[in-house]
């Protein structure tokens, strides 16, 4: 009988809950990454100098490097001094941006990466992609998964609302992201690979039904949860795939025509939304709306605060963004007038 499976590499450990960030020092020595503390603490603005603080008394070998702006350039300068030095790893603490150039840096370095996540505003915080701005552009690129996850809930907890919400908009777009995959499979004989699929579902799935909300423990849990298990997805997958489709490509599109707009999981959830609607999928989009509105996460150009015609502006301009990716949006291939008319009808379907 066979007995060949394949292996799926995952974080050496995963540790969420109050108080995480205390249990750090600990967790680096048991795990074998670094038994006297000798690490790179990336920080960010805001809760980062406080945090770099705290942990001097159970980190004394750390030495503290502070980033601001997310860009390659940063990551790249970050890299060269983090080899000026020797450490067992990088410990990036921090949201989206700050754990992005920690990634980036750790691996242009050869370091081993650890990942402290202050917030939950997105599916990145394990996953194998650091999305970062070049010249003025936002781009994903390829990075090494982290080696551990630490979810502390504490500061989560104090991060602000509209991030807590976010994730939960980047996690229920794997749904629409699953279903344009299926679509570019019958197509273009693109390959879906099941388990990632699985993960990814099971991830949207978790969060999607759930009444309770950003203000309660056991929701920030399984939220941290799905958007750990979507990073999952991403790395057995060896691309976004899974948690990435024509929702991904407006809300790139959006985030370059319109930058500032909305959190990143603001635009997902609701770009999701849109597509499941253009998909005419009308019991995907019902939950997915549902989901949204129990969160007042966005779900209108309007609440996204763009009007009708730059919303359908970056529909058009979606594709794109991921020139290899297939989509419902290159599937349908809408023109300029088209896509007008589909945004008006989503508008007209769920302004209520
Ligand atoms: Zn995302």
């Amino acid at each position: 009988m066979p007995l060949l499976t394949r292996m799926v590499g995952t974080p050496l450990a995963i540790d969420i809950g109050p108080g995480a960030v205390k249990g750090l020092a600990p967790l680096l020595a048991d795990r074998r990454i670094s038994s006297g503390g000798d690490v790179a603490v990336v920080v960010g603005p805001g809760q980062g100098e406080a945090l770099a603080a705290e942990l001097e008394s159970s980190l004394e070998n750390a030495d503290v490097h502070r980033v601001d702006s997310g860009s390659v350039e940063e990551a790249t300068e970050l890299s060269r001094e983090l080899r000026n030095d020797f450490h067992d790893a990088v410990v990036g603490i921090g949201g989206g941006r700050t754990l992005d150039v920690a990634k980036y840096a750790a691996g242009l370095a050869g370091l081993p990466m650890v990942a402290v996540a202050t917030s939950l505003a997105h599916d990145g915080i394990a996953s194998p992609v650091a999305s970062l701005e070049l010249s003025g552009r936002k781009g994903s690129y390829g990075v090494q998964m982290p080696v551990a996850v630490v979810v502390d809930l504490d500061l989560v907890k104090s991060s602000e609302p509209g991030m807590r919400r976010s994730g939960i908009g980047d996690v229920v777009s794997n749904l629409s992201a699953i279903d344009d995959w299926r679509l570019a499979e019958r197509e273009r004989g693109e390959e879906v690979d099941g388990v990632a699929v699985t993960f990814a579902r099971v991830a949207a799935m978790a969060v999607l039904h759930r009444t309770d909300g950003i203000e309660d423990e056991e929701f920030l849990i399984a939220l941290a949860e799905a958007l750990v298990l979507s990073g999952l997805a991403m790395a057995t997958a060896g691309s976004s795939r899974p948690c990435s489709g024509g929702d991904h490509e407006i809300l790139h599109a959006i985030d370059h025509l319109f930058p500032g707009t909305a959190w990143h999981g603001e635009l997902a959830g609701a770009a999701s939304l849109f597509v499941s609607h253009l998909r005419g999928d009308a019991r995907l989009a019902e939950e997915i709306d549902k989901c949204l509105r129990r969160h007042t996460l966005p779900r209108l150009p309007r609440e996204l605060g763009l009007s009708e015609d730059q919303f359908a502006e970056a529909v058009h301009y979606a594709p794109r963004t991921r020139p290899d990716r297939f989509t419902l949006l290159e599937h349908l291939n809408l023109g300029e007038r088209e896509v007008r008319e589909r945004v008006r009808a989503y508008v007209e379907a769920f302004d209520r």
